[in-house]
């Protein structure tokens, strides 16, 4: 057993199987206690939604949670990275983009707790996805760095360009001091595609969603294992083809 950097998403990755949660968190307990492994968490959540997962199922305490898709990075505590925010603002306008979207019927708001002060998000039916490339013209017009990030054909995160997961997890990775050779990123959907691109070890999820696994092939790369489990049980797979277990 060695030290490394986990970062793992929750839904579909982390959580979805509680059998093999309960053996993955016995072996990253043994191995935060030993080798000091740190473990972080990044979700597309809220804070107040990971705190309902979390009532929920049994997950380890962080070392670092980020949420609301790499806009928020929180520390024991529920500690909020100021300069984080601070950083991530730069370009952005929030009211610029509730003022496009409103001309979108076909954008549903998510719940209030999910709309966040560098993330705005909706739910889009498939069939309506059609919809984006008009969006993000009006948006790129009106000279707003954002960007949109469309999951599971459901649900669509309009987010400051820069602050999203890849990004969270480059800047934690500095604050942790972890090389990208010591660093594993672990998703299934398509808002992970920016965890992948950080260029650190990766591990996409049997259960991945069509977008990440098709953005998978055609960006094929030794660093990235795709796996045949699923769920939590997957996250162990790729720990032991890389060595890490
Ligand atoms: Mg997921």
């Amino acid at each position: 057993m060695t030290q490394f950097l986990l970062v793992t998403d929750l839904d579909n990755t982390l959580v979805g199987d509680d059998r093999a949660l309960a053996i993955l968190n016995q072996r990253l307990t043994q191995c935060r206690q030993v080798n000091g492994v740190k473990l972080v968490y990044s979700t597309g959540r809220s804070l107040t939604s990971y705190q309902q997962l979390s009532s929920e199922v049994t997950l380890l305490e962080p070392d670092v949670l980020i949420t609301a898709v790499g806009t928020e990075i929180y520390y024991p505590g529920n500690i909020l990275d100021q300069s984080w925010i601070e950083q991530s603002s730069a370009g952005w306008n929030r009211d610029a983009i509730v003022a496009i979207t409103q001309q979108f019927p076909q954008l549903v708001p998510q719940p209030k707790s999910e709309q966040r002060t560098l993330k705005v998000s909706f739910l889009l039916n498939a069939e309506d996805a059609h919809i984006l490339p008009e969006l993000e013209a009006k948006i790129k017009n009106q000279g707003v760095d954002a960007q949109l990030i469309y999951s599971s054909n459901q649900d669509l995160d309009i987010l400051s360009s820069r602050a999203n997961k890849g990004n969270a997890l480059a800047y934690i990775r500095q604050v942790l001091n972890f090389e990208p050779d010591r660093t594993i990123a672990c998703g299934d959907s398509g808002n992970d595609i920016a965890l992948f691109e950080q260029k650190t070890l990766g591990v996409i999820m049997g259960n991945a969603q069509p977008e990440l696994v098709q953005w998978h092939h055609k960006n094929q790369s030794d660093d990235r294992h795709l796996a045949k489990a699923h769920c939590a049980a997957g996250i162990l797979e790729g720990l032991q083809h890389f060595g890490f277990l």
